[in-house]
């Protein structure tokens, strides 16, 4: 288990451009949202025994005053935000999460569909070398099995997110209750493994439906999309994914997949990719969550 002021410390030391990610260690109970909670509490109070009586009269002349009614649960975050909608750019990412404005050149690096024993660990390598933090969004049935990788990821300080726990296809065409099940449980393990909370949640294909966006908000993930998509993941050769990469803006989240096959493509391309953009001024940003 990577402690708080280990992963800070190493943090600190890799990437000194983007130094802090203490939101992602926080307390499990953070794991659980609103709605949750509040349940919880609900629960806790109506299974609270009930005073004991006195068995015989009480001796005192003036009726003993009824003890106080329970204090009401605290007043949570409502469990769905109204206007909560997927976020596309960096401008809206700062928007949803809070803190300060991303520099005026920010892009942001999101790496999907992982963690892979053989992929994650190049494109770590890569992005150390090049001092750049990324997201990884991970798939929690991908952590389980491999839980040394991602470690690493955190270990590098990098932030992860919940991308679901099996990757469902058409996850907005699913019920809820298979949605929460899929956060849930993939939160769960990320967690386990890496002790991070995932504050980000980005759903399989940037499919969203009220359905998902309300089971994000009551664990209280920002719901993530991406503003370009160069499909890396569909193969379609490295002069491709490098030019729709190298025709990135600024205040961009950038799409990419280190896991759900051969990534040589993905890979490749961000060898040339990373420093190109570093070099025409762009600063690669984390996506540090609430
Ligand atoms: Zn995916």
């Amino acid at each position: 288990m990577i402690t708080g002021k280990k992963a800070l410390g190493h943090l600190a030391g890799k990437l000194p451009h983007n130094p802090r990610m203490p939101e992602t260690l926080v307390t499990r109970r953070q794991l659980l949202g609103a709605a949750s909670a509040a349940g919880i509490l609900s629960l806790a109070a109506s299974a609270a025994p009930s005073p004991p009586q006195p068995s015989r009269p009480v001796a005192i002349a003036t009726p003993r005053p009824k003890a106080p009614p329970p204090p009401p649960p605290p007043a949570s975050k409502p469990a769905v935000h109204p206007l909560a909608k997927p976020v596309y750019t960096l401008e809206q990412f700062r928007k949803a999460a809070g803190g300060p404005a991303f520099p005026a050149d920010a892009v942001a690096l999101t790496i999907d569909d992982g963690p892979h024993p053989v992929w994650t660990p190049k494109i770590l390598r890569l992005l150390h070398k090049h001092q750049v933090p990324a997201m990884f969004c991970m798939i929690g049935n991908q952590v389980q099995g491999h839980e040394s990788v991602a470690k690493d990821v955190v270990h590098d300080g990098h932030h992860v997110a919940n991308h679901t726990w099996s990757h469902p296809t058409h996850l907005a065409k699913r019920k809820s209750g298979l949605v929460n099940k899929e956060l849930i449980r993939a939160q769960e393990k990320i967690h386990d493994t890496t002790g991070a909370v995932p504050t980000v949640f980005r759903s399989p294909g940037g499919d969203w439906s009220p359905t998902v966006l309300r089971s994000a908000a009551e664990h209280h993930l920002i719901p993530l999309d991406w503003s370009d998509d160069p499909r890396d993941w569909s193969r379609p050769g490295v002069p491709h994914i490098t030019n729709r990469l190298l025709a990135a803006k600024p205040g961009q989240i950038l799409l990419c997949h280190d896991g759900g096959g051969d990534r040589s493509q993905t890979y490749q391309a961000l060898t040339t990719v990373i420093p190109a953009l570093k070099a025409r001024g762009y600063t690669f940003v984390a996506l540090n969550g609430r």
